[in-house]
Formats: structure tokens, C-alpha cells, sequence
């Protein structure tokens, strides 16, 4: 039996951190779209001790399934922390679901939420990629853009309130802006002719050493 036959809801495509199972079709709100399947693994058997992987599915204290066998599709459904399926455990029958938990329209992905501890062990020290995590991240960075220039425009205000009492004038803030930029160009070009005359006497100073030199 092939993995995936044209009659199932899902196929696996392209997502934005790889691979990922999108809907084919829309799939009604709690309908099954697929099972999490692989060995069982029992932790009371010292052989299974060992087996480390991502795709390890804890069914309760005991068994575990080990997705990563080829055949498990449902392997490829990415997390999210806002999903719109879930894993339907029944830790009795040693089975797991993967369920809508919403309409899910053709073309968008399958998700659900990985659990805590998969969260924490996996995603957290990456930064989550889910599409709710990248939107939250999206508005937190424009927030911060927005804080920027916000921070901007009040050290503007500022510096421009500030200019007046500087130049000693009380009033007229337009007419003190020129006045304060002539006086700054005027300093600037005060200050550069200073260290020209400063070159021209030590050259003076150079010349009439050389002379000296050359009457001995
Ligand atoms: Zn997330």
C-alpha cells in the first residue's frame, strides 16, 4: 500500500522550515486526517532504551511511538502553536490521531501543537517558525521601528526647544535656528583659518631655520 493514494486529504509539500503535509481538500472540523504510527516502544524493554530521535510520540509513562519510520506521513506535520489539528491520544490503545480541530480549507497546512516539552527541548532555543510565532515576531519588531521613530521625534522636539536657550535668545525660534547655524558656520571657519595661521607660522618658523642653516 503506497503511503499517500490520491484519496487522502493531504499531500507533503514545501513549507516555510522544510517539509510540511498541506490539505488537498477542505477537511471538516474534527474529522481524522491521518495516524501517527510506528513501532512501539516500551521502556520496561532495555533494547528500546537507547532509540533517541525527534519524531518519538509519548503515549504515557510506558509506551512510546517511534514516528520515524518512512511510512508515518504524519511525521511531516510541522508544529504550531496555533494549530488547526491535534493529536488524538488514546494511550489505551496505544494509537494516535491527527484531528481537525477547525475547517481546514485545500492548500494550507496541517498542524498541530508538539506539547511543552517538545517546545521547550526543540523549538524554544531556535525561536518557533510557526506562522502565529513570525507574526507575533513581525508586530514586535514593527512596535520597536515604531518606538524608534517616536524616540526620534521627541529628542527633535527636544533639541529644537533646547536651541533658543542656548543662543540666549527668549523667542523667535525660526529666525534663532539661522542665527544659530550662521553662528556655528561662522566658529567652524574662525577654527580652520586658527590652524591655518597655525601652519603658516611653522612654516615661517621652518624657512628661517633653512636660511640659517645655509649662512653658516
Ligand atoms: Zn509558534
Amino acid at each position: 500500500m503506497p503511503a499517500i493514494s490520491s484519496n487522502k486529504p493531504y499531500r507533503i509539500g514545501r513549507s516555510r522550515t522544510g517539509l510540511g503535509l498541506f490539505a488537498t481538500k477542505p477537511i471538516k472540523k474534527g474529522d481524522k486526517i491521518v495516524r501517527y504510527f510506528g513501532p512501539l516502544l516500551d521502556s520496561r524493554n532495555k533494547k528500546h532504551e537507547g532509540i533517541e530521535n525527534k519524531y518519538l510520540f509519548e503515549l504515557n509513562g510506558r509506551w512510546t511511538i517511534d514516528g520515524s519510520v518512512r511510512k508515518n506521513v504524519a511525521r511531516y506535520i510541522n508544529h504550531a502553536c496555533r494549530p488547526n489539528a491535534e493529536s488524538d491520544v488514546s494511550a489505551r490503545k496505544r494509537k494516535v490521531v491527527i484531528r481537525a480541530i477547525k475547517k481546514i480549507e485545500s492548500g494550507e497546512e496541517i498542524n498541530y501543537d508538539y506539547g511543552t516539552d517538545y517546545f521547550k527541548a526543540y523549538l524554544k532555543p531556535i525561536g518557533c517558525k510557526c506562522a502565529s510565532c513570525e507574526k507575533k515576531r513581525k508586530k514586535l519588531r514593527a512596535e520597536a521601528r515604531e518606538q524608534k521613530k517616536l524616540a526620534k521625534a521627541r529628542l527633535e522636539r527636544k533639541a529644537a526647544k533646547a536651541k533658543p536657550a542656548l543662543n540666549g535668545h527668549a523667542n523667535g525660534t525660526l529666525l534663532n535656528g539661522r542665527g544659530k547655524k550662521a553662528g556655528l558656520v561662522g566658529k567652524a571657519a574662525a577654527a580652520k583659518s586658527g590652524i591655518f595661521a597655525a601652519a603658516k607660522k611653522l612654516n615661517r618658523a621652518r624657512n628661517a631655520a633653512r636660511e640659517a642653516r645655509a649662512s653658516v
